[in-house]
């Protein structure tokens, strides 16, 4: 069953305006996951393979999983907003909330460990939180029954370095791969 037709109801209620097949990426992964990743919105390499986080921002994120020892397949991936905006703006309040049913119920549906929440658009939403990320990341806050913890979004990681170790760090308390300080002790 495709993305669509599982959640073939939602795709009947979405008004017209919010969607539009040649800029639509589904989201990717088993439903069995334990974590799920949320992102902001496709861009141009996402919509060119229909799947979310697979250019710049999404090698980004592959190199540092299988640093950590995490498998991309073994997570589900997907964004607030499913439609690329056009000229790669940010995706507006009305978008989001227009395609926040959906999350809400691929949510349910998947009933993760932990929710993972990429960069500020989507740790604001889903933490319904006016916080900046770089106040708020790498802590693990409840909402609802659900865990959710925000990190920095990995293409943040390409405009300031700086910020890498710290996705790293957050990624590995998330998945409970936390260095054990041994190297560090050796190396004093
Ligand atoms: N950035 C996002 O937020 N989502 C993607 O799918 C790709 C880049």
């Amino acid at each position: 069953m495709s993305f669509q037709e599982q959640y073939s109801e939602f795709f009947e209620t979405l008004q017209p305006e919010y969607f539009d097949q040649k800029r639509f990426v589904p989201s990717v992964g088993s439903t069995d996951a334990d974590y799920v990743l949320i992102g902001e919105a496709p861009g141009a390499n996402e919509v060119e393979q229909k799947e979310p986080f697979v250019g710049r921002a999404g090698k980004r994120l592959d190199e540092m999983l299988s640093k950590i020892g995490i498998k991309r397949n073994d997570l589900y991936i997907t964004n607030l907003v499913k439609i690329r905006p056009p000229e790669n703006r940010n995706p507006t309040k009305k978008e989001i909330n227009a395609w926040a049913p959906l999350l809400r119920e691929e949510i349910e549906a998947i009933d993760p460990e932990l929710v993972i929440t990429l960069g500020n658009f989507s740790s604001r939403q889903m933490l319904d939180t006016k916080k900046g990320i770089s106040q708020i990341h790498g802590r693990i806050f409840t909402r609802e029954n659900l865990k959710i913890m925000p990190v920095y979004h990995p293409a943040a990681t390409l405009y300031d370095r700086s910020k890498g170790p710290e996705l790293e760090k957050d990624l590995r308390k998330a998945f409970g791969k936390e260095e054990s300080g041994q190297q560090k002790l050796d190396n004093l």
